[in-house]
C-alpha cells in the first residue's frame, strides 16, 4: 500500500478518500460492492467536498470577500464542512438546522465556532423552513454568502471533478454501477455525470429512502411519497438544480430496517461505524449489483458512498431507547443496557 502524498494545505485533506471492498454486501449481491469512505474527510462526511467547492466557487465569482460570512441551511453535515472550510479561510459561519437532527451534529457545529440557529422541522413550502430561513439571514447579513447547497451546482461539480474520477481511477476503469441516496442530489448527479463521461454504459441508480418523492418521480414522473424514514441528510421531495439532468437509469426504494441491517453488519462484522444513509446506500448497491448480475454483466463492480461517521449518531441510531421510541429494531449488542 502506498501512503497518500504529503499535503501543504489542510484543505487538500478534503477528498481523495479510500475505496474499500465490502465483504458481506459483496457476498449478498454476488458481485463486488465497493464503499467510498467519505467519513474519512476532515469533517467526517461527504459534504466537506460540496462545502469546499461552494466556497471556492463564490470566491472565484467575487461573491465572498475577506472577512465575509457563509450562511447555510443544512441537516448538519454541510454545516460542519462549511465551518471547517470557513475557519481555514478566515470566514464566519452561520448554520440553520431543523431541531430534529442529532444532538451530536449541533454540539459539533457549536464546538467548531459556527453560530447555530435551529428551527422546527417543516415542509419546504413553509417560509420558516430551514432553507428559507438561511436565505433570509444571508440577505440580512452584510458581506454574506448563502451557500444554497440544494440549488448551487458548485455542489455537484465537487463530485464531477472529484469523487467520480477518484472512483474511476481507484477501480482502474472497471466499474459497472454506482448508486446512492439523495439529500441535495449533488453526490448522485455529480458522480453519475462524472462516471458517464468516462463510460456511458455505467448504470447509475437512485437509492431512495421511504418518505422521499424521487423513487416515484423516476418510476412514473410523479413527485409523491409513502411512509417515512429516520435517516438524516437524505430524502428529497423536489427536483433540485443539482438533480436536473442527472443520468439516472434505474431506482430502488430501501426501508430503514434494511439500511439498519447493513449498518449493524458493517459495524459488527467489518469494523466500520456509519450513519444510516450509508446503510441505505449499501442496501441499494446490493440491489443494483443483483440487477447487473441478472442482466448478464460478468463480475460487475458497483460503488456506493459511505456518507458519514456513526459517531455522529450515538444518541440516536446507537441508542436502544431511541430506536425503540422510533419503532425500529434494537441492535442486539445494545441489549438491555438502555432498557430503563
Ligand atoms: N448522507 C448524509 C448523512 C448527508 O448528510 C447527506 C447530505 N445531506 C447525504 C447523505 C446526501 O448527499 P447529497 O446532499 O450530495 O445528496
Amino acid at each position: 500500500m502506498t501512503n497518500p502524498p504529503a499535503r501543504t494545505s489542510t484543505l487538500d485533506l478534503i477528498g481523495h478518500t479510500p475505496l474499500v471492498l465490502l465483504e458481506g454486501p459483496s457476498k449478498a449481491a454476488g458481485c463486488e460492492i465497493w464503499g467510498k469512505c467519505e467519513f474519512a474527510n476532515p469533517g467526517a462526511s461527504v459534504k466537506d467536498r460540496a462545502a469546499l467547492w461552494i466556497v471556492r466557487d463564490a470566491e472565484a465569482r467575487g461573491e465572498l470577500k475577506p472577512g465575509g460570512t457563509v450562511v447555510e441551511g443544512t441537516a448538519g453535515n454541510t454545516g460542519i464542512g462549511i465551518a471547517l472550510v470557513a475557519n481555514a479561510l478566515g470566514y464566519k459561519t452561520v448554520i440553520v438546522m431543523p431541531d430534529n437532527q442529532s444532538k451530536e451534529k449541533m454540539d459539533t457545529l457549536r464546538a467548531l465556532g459556527a453560530e447555530l440557529v435551529t428551527v422546527p422541522p417543516t415542509k419546504f413550502a413553509d417560509p420558516n423552513h430551514f432553507v428559507h430561513t438561511s436565505r433570509r439571514i444571508a440577505e440580512e447579513t452584510p458581506n454574506a454568502l448563502w451557500a444554497n447547497q440544494f440549488d448551487n451546482i458548485a455542489n455537484r461539480r465537487a463530485h464531477i471533478e472529484g469523487t467520480a474520477p477518484e472512483i474511476w481511477e481507484q477501480l482502474e476503469g472497471r466499474v459497472h454501477g454506482f448508486t446512492c441516496a439523495v439529500g441535495t442530489g449533488g453526490t448522485l448527479a455529480g458522480v453519475g455525470l462524472g462516471l458517464k463521461e468516462k463510460d456511458e454504459n455505467i448504470r447509475i441508480a437512485l437509492t431512495d429512502p421511504h418518505g422521499a418523492a424521487l423513487y416515484n418521480y423516476y418510476e412514473n414522473g410523479e413527485l409523491s411519497s409513502e411512509g417515512s424514514s429516520v435517516a438524516e441528510g437524505i430524502g428529497q421531495g423536489r427536483i433540485t438544480a443539482n438533480l436536473e439532468g442527472a443520468p439516472i437509469d434505474t431506482q430502488f426504494r430501501i426501508s430503514d430496517e434494511e439500511g439498519l441491517k447493513w449498518v449493524a453488519h458493517l459495524l459488527r462484522k467489518e469494523g466500520l461505524c456509519l450513519g444510516l444513509s450509508s446503510g441505505i446506500n449499501v442496501a441499494g448497491a446490493i440491489a443494483l449489483g443483483r440487477q447487473l448480475v441478472a442482466d448478464g454483466v460478468e463480475n460487475p463492480r458497483v460503488a456506493t458512498i459511505l456518507c458519514d461517521t456513526g459517531f455522529r449518531y450515538l444518541s440516536t441510531l446507537y441508542n436502544a431507547a431511541w430506536l425503540r421510541q422510533k419503532g425500529l429494531p434494537v441492535f442486539d449488542w445494545l441489549g438491555s443496557a438502555s432498557e430503563a
